[in-house]
C-alpha cells in the first residue's frame, strides 16, 4: 500500500466537533507504519458517562502529544503503559475539571492532571497507574500543565538535573533544542552556570528560536554537518550533551567529548520512525575521557513532584524560564497535533486545547 505524500488531516477532521454533554473519544484505527496518518485514527462518539462509587468525572481542558504515542498506538506498551490494540481509546495526559466526583479524596471543581486519554470526558478511580495529580495555582495558566508544570517539565528537570549532574561552566550541548523537553533544557543550562549552550534543532526558524531561548549557537541539522559545527563550536570537546534524538547526532556528540563528559539519554525520536534500529558504533569514546552515558525514565522520578514544580513555577515567576507552548486548538485536530511531533513542524511542548482555560478559582 502507498503512503500518501501529504496526509489529509483537514478531510479527517471535517465535520467532527466535540461538544459539550457528547463524550468524544479518538481511537486507534490501525497501528502506525512510518509516521502516524489519517487512516491510523477513528473518532468516536459515547453519551456522557457517569462515575461509579469511588470514581470522578473529568470534563478535559488540554492533553499533551509525545512522541512516544506513536509507540502507544503500535501495541508496544511503551514505558510500562497498558498495550493498546485497534478500537482503543489512545493514551494521553492532559489537565481536566472534576465536574463530579464520588471518590473520597477528590471533590469537585479540582483541576487535576493526570492519564486521562485521548477523550473530552472520562470517569476514572484515580488509581496510582494513572498518576493524577492537583494542579496547584500559582497564578500560571492551566496549560502549562501539558508542558512546564507536567510531565514534560519534569522530564526536562530528572534529566538535565538528576541524572545528568551539570557543573557550573559546561559546554552544554542540546538535541531537539526546540521540542518541548529541550527548549526547557536550553533553559535550565543556562540558569544552572553552563559556560556555553548549543542546541540542534532542524531549520531556520528554530535555529532562531533556540537563539532566542539562551543558545549561544544553533546548529540545523537539516542544512548544516553536524560533527563540522560541532568541531567549531565546541573547539575544546563537550561537558554535557542531552540527547533527545539519538543516531547520527548522538554518534556525532561522542566523537567530541571532553574529560568527564556526561550524556543524558532522554529519546531517541530520530529511531521511532526507523525499521532497522541505529547502531551505536563508537561508544568506546567514553572510555578514553572517563566519560558518562545514562538514561533516565520520568515515572521514576514522580516522588519529586512537588518539589519539582515548586522550582519551576519559581523559575517562570522570576524570568528565567520561558515556557514553550505549541497549542493546537480543538479536540478534532489531536491526531494532526501529534504527526506534527514527527513532521518536526512544532515548538515547544506540543499540546491541544479542548475546551477554553476557566477562571482560576484561587487557593494555594
Ligand atoms: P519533542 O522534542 O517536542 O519532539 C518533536 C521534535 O523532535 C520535532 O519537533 C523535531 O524537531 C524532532 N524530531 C522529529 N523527528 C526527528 C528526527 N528524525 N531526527 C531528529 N529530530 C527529530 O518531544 P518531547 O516530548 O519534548 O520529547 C523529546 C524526547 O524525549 C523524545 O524522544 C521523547 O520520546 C523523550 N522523552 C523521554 C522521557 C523519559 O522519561 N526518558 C520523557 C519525556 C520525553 P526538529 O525539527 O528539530 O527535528
Amino acid at each position: 500500500m502507498s503512503t500518501p505524500a501529504s496526509p489529509d488531516w483537514a478531510s479527517l477532521s471535517a465535520g467532527l466537533r466535540a461538544r459539550d454533554g457528547v463524550a468524544c473519544q479518538w481511537r486507534v484505527a490501525a497501528a502506525p507504519v512510518g509516521n502516524v496518518r489519517p487512516t491510523d485514527f477513528a473518532w468516536h462518539e459515547e453519551p456522557m458517562p457517569s462515575p461509579g462509587e469511588g470514581e470522578v468525572l473529568l470534563e478535559t481542558l488540554y492533553l499533551g502529544l509525545a512522541p512516544v504515542m506513536r509507540m502507544y498506538m503500535q501495541g508496544t506498551g511503551a514505558g510500562g503503559a497498558r498495550k493498546l490494540s485497534v478500537g482503543d481509546v489512545i493514551h494521553g495526559r492532559g489537565v481536566a475539571r472534576i465536574l463530579e466526583s464520588r471518590h473520597p479524596d477528590w471533590s469537585a471543581g479540582e483541576i487535576v492532571q493526570g492519564q486521562i486519554g485521548w477523550r473530552t470526558y472520562a470517569t476514572s478511580a484515580m488509581t496510582a497507574q494513572e498518576k493524577f495529580f492537583r494542579v496547584t495555582n500559582h497564578d500560571l495558566p492551566y496549560a502549562l500543565a501539558c508542558g512546564v508544570l507536567g510531565m514534560p517539565g519534569l522530564s526536562a528537570h530528572a534529566g538535565y538535573f538528576a541524572c545528568g549532574q551539570p557543573r557550573p561552566g559546561d559546554v552544554t550541548v542540546v538535541s531537539g533544542a526546540a521540542g518541548g523537553v529541550g527548549s526547557m533544557v536550553v533553559q535550565m543550562a543556562r540558569i544552572a552556570g553552563a559556560s556555553k549552550v548549543i542546541g540542534i534543532a532542524g531549520g531556520p526558524e528554530k535555529s532562531r528560536a533556540v537563539k532566542e531561548l539562551g543558545c549561544d549557537e544553533a546548529i540545523d541539522y537539516k542544512s548544516e554537518s553536524v560533527p563540522e559545527r560541532l568541531a567549531e563550536t565546541c573547539p575544546g570537546g563537550i561537558d554535557y550533551y542531552f540527547d533527545n534524538v539519538g543516531g547520527e547526532t548522538l554518534s556525532a556528540c561522542l566523537d567530541r567529548l571532553a574529560m568527564g563528559a556526561r550524556i543524558v539519554l532522554c529519546g531517541s525520536i530520530s529511531g521511532y520512525t526507523r525499521t532497522t534500529p541505529f547502531g551505536i558504533t563508537n561508544y568506546a569514546r567514553l572510555r578514553s575521557v572517563e566519560g558518562r552515558m545514562s538514561g533516565f525514565f520520568v515515572y521514576n522520578h514522580v516522588g519529586r513532584w512537588d518539589e519539582v514544580m515548586t522550582e519551576m513555577a519559581g523559575w517562570i515567576r522570576a524570568g528565567k524560564l520561558k515556557p514553550v507552548q505549541d497549542i493546537a486548538l480543538g479536540f478534532e485536530r489531536m491526531p494532526e497535533a501529534l504527526s506534527r511531533l514527527y513532521e518536526g513542524k512544532n515548538i515547544g511542548v506540543q499540546c491541544c486545547r479542548v475546551r477554553p482555560e476557566p477562571r482560576h478559582q484561587g487557593g494555594s
